[in-house]
């Protein structure tokens, strides 16, 4: 029978995308359980593998040196076909694998299990591996074994996403804006992209609480982030970074290119009313900062200091507009 689910790469990436968890830093839960995986099954090589796009990218590995390999030699990418675990007695005798460099060379793979990591909405975003240097055989019990393990891992993945994902407006929770931000900013040292931040606060969002309730607040953060999530591109990183403050990473965007941004949304925000459930039009501004990732500065925490700074200038310059931190 034919899964649907399992033919849709883009839709699997997709999925593997909203995890935000490809290109973070180790992680307890799954350093275990590569661990134990050696340990229970006696392999040498374990890894939390995720299959992107075009690369297979290890969240967590035991017995492989690099960080990820091209999807293309890749065994897991076979693994995620389906939804049974999927095994390789002897990698040299199967023409799929024996010229790949994962077995002609480092870590020299001759036998590999993987269970497919499986989303709720039932995507295969990557497999738990077990595998040796040498030819072996799973037994029933080592694949059962995986498998628990594999469902563990899936709840990891589920658990540390809803810690990330913001409730009532879907933005990325302080802690998950944090870990994007790190990411990014190591990526445009890396390559000297630019990037650009822009922080922004609801003016006067005491008296909307005070005067309509905090129902109606909640509302209005809500309707907030949707018009946020129509200014930005799915790439950038949206966050909540507490009560009514937001902040989002424009990544290849420069400062001018930011105001721009920056002051599509404040207009937005600024013009149309938002409606509330109960029928009240309710009319909210907000005021924005925004620090371009200048030379200078070198870690996340000075960057939403420099975007924090330029979002007070913009409240004591009379809230509901922008102001743009310049290099000199
Ligand atoms: P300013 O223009 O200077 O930013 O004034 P302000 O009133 O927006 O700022 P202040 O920091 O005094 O008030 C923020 C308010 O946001 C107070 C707090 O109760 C409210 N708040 C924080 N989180 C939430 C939330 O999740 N929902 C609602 N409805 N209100 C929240
Ligand atoms: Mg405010
Ligand atoms: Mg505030």
């Amino acid at each position: 029978m034919v899964d649907p689910l399992l033919q849709d790469d883009a839709a699997r990436v997709f999925a593997l995308g909203r995890l935000n968890v490809l290109d973070t830093s180790i992680e307890e839960p799954f350093e275990k359980i590569v661990t134990l995986v050696r340990t229970v099954l006696a392999v040498p090589i374990s890894t939390v593998t995720l299959v992107d796009r075009d690369r297979q990218w290890f969240k967590a590995r035991r017995g492989v040196a690099v960080s990820e390999t091209p999807r293309s030699v890749s065994f897991c990418t076979h693994t995620i076909q389906q939804r049974e675990p999927f095994v390789v007695e002897d990698a040299q005798s199967d023409e799929r694998f024996a010229s790949s460099p994962l077995v002609t060379g480092a870590p020299h793979i001759r036998s590999y299990a993987g269970v497919p990591l499986r989303t709720p909405e039932g995507y295969n975003v990557g497999a738990l591996c077990a595998m040796d240097t040498r030819p072996r055989r799973f037994s029933p019990a080592d694949v059962a074994i995986l498998s628990n393990f594999a469902n563990i891992v899936c709840d990891e993945l589920e658990l540390r996403m809803i810690a990330q994902v913001d409730h009532l407006t879907g933005a990325l929770t302080r802690r998950g804006f944090l870990e994007q931000a790190e990411r990014e900013l190591s990526r445009v040292k890396r390559y000297g992209r630019p990037s650009s931040m822009v922080m922004l606060d609801v003016d006067h969002f005491k008296i909307v609480n005070d005067t309509y309730g905090h129902g109606a607040g909640d509302q209005v953060l809500k309707r907030i982030a949707e018009l946020a999530g129509v200014a930005i591109r799915p790439t950038d990183v949206f966050g909540r970074l507490g009560g009514e403050e937001f902040a989002v990473i424009l990544s290849e965007t420069d400062a001018e290119q930011a105001l721009v941004v920056a002051e599509r949304l404040r207009t937005a925000i600024a013009d149309e009313p938002i409606r509330l459930s109960n029928g009240t039009a309710l009319r909210v501004s907000a005021s924005f900062g925004i620090m371009p990732l200048l030379p200078s500065i070198s870690s996340v925490t000075s960057w939403i200091e420099g975007a924090d700074q330029m979002l007070y200038a913009a409240k004591v310059g009379g809230r509901n507009c922008t102001r743009l931190a310049t290099s000199n």
